[in-house]
């Protein structure tokens, strides 16, 4: 995987956003501001256009730039926890100019770890580490049963979708949902359901 496939990532996660834009947003009316969606379009669409103006030479360079873009641009929980993911991927691919499913796995593992050194947030608490780690957990596995790259990013999309749908009966624990209480129960996170569509882009970008 080179900088051209994780600039097309970026390009396919800017499309699913905006096609999911006012599902994201619903899901954010229901516990939180209904911002969520307006929050990732506005990210990623300004990601995509500092690509286009800096054109990084190396896909560590163009995940930190685009890392540093979503921390500028999206306000809310939102926009410093993803910053933070993809600048720390980033960061683990170093200089390398082709990123191998075990180099990809490894900078996932990263940008989870980027995720819950910033929000404290556990498995089992509501937020976007619900699809994250299982994704990352996923792909791993993948790269040590020696699956084909497709297949390993395959298996970290299923993961993160079935890890979204399963906060649907959690109670928040942090973010903005928490507030709610027990009245959090019963509707999907919107940030685990945009971490989804960032792996379903991922195995995308791959199969272009
Ligand atoms: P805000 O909550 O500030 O309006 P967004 O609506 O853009 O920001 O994002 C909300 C999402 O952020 C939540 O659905 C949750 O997945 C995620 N989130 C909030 N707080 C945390 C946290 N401490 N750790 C991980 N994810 C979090
Ligand atoms: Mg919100």
């Amino acid at each position: 995987m080179n900088t051209q496939f994780f600039a097309a990532w970026i390009e396919e996660i800017a499309a699913a956003v905006r096609a999911q834009r006012d599902h994201l947003t619903q899901l954010d009316a229901a516990i939180g501001d209904a911002d969520h969606g307006a929050n990732l379009d506005r990210g990623f669409t300004a990601a995509r256009e500092a690509l286009a103006g800096a054109s990084p030479q190396t896909p560590g360079a163009l995940l930190v730039l685009v890392g540093s873009t979503l921390i500028r641009k999206v306000g809310g929980a939102s926009g410093p926890l993803y910053g933070t993911a993809f600048r720390e991927m980033g960061k683990a691919f170093g200089e390398a100019a082709e990123i191998s499913p075990a180099e990809l796995s490894t900078g996932l593992n990263a940008a989870l770890s980027g995720v819950q050194r910033l929000g404290a947030a556990a498995e089992g608490d509501k937020t976007m580490v619900d699809a994250l780690a299982p994704a990352a957990q996923a792909l791993a596995q993948a790269v040590r049963d020696g699956l084909k790259p497709e297949e390993a990013l395959e298996a970290a999309a299923a993961a993160a979708e079935q890890g979204a749908r399963a906060t649907v009966p959690l109670q928040a624990r942090k973010g903005r949902a928490s507030y709610l209480g027990p009245r959090s129960v019963g509707h999907e996170d919107p940030g685990a359901a945009s971490t989804a569509l960032l792996f379903g882009a991922l195995k995308a970008a791959a199969s272009r």
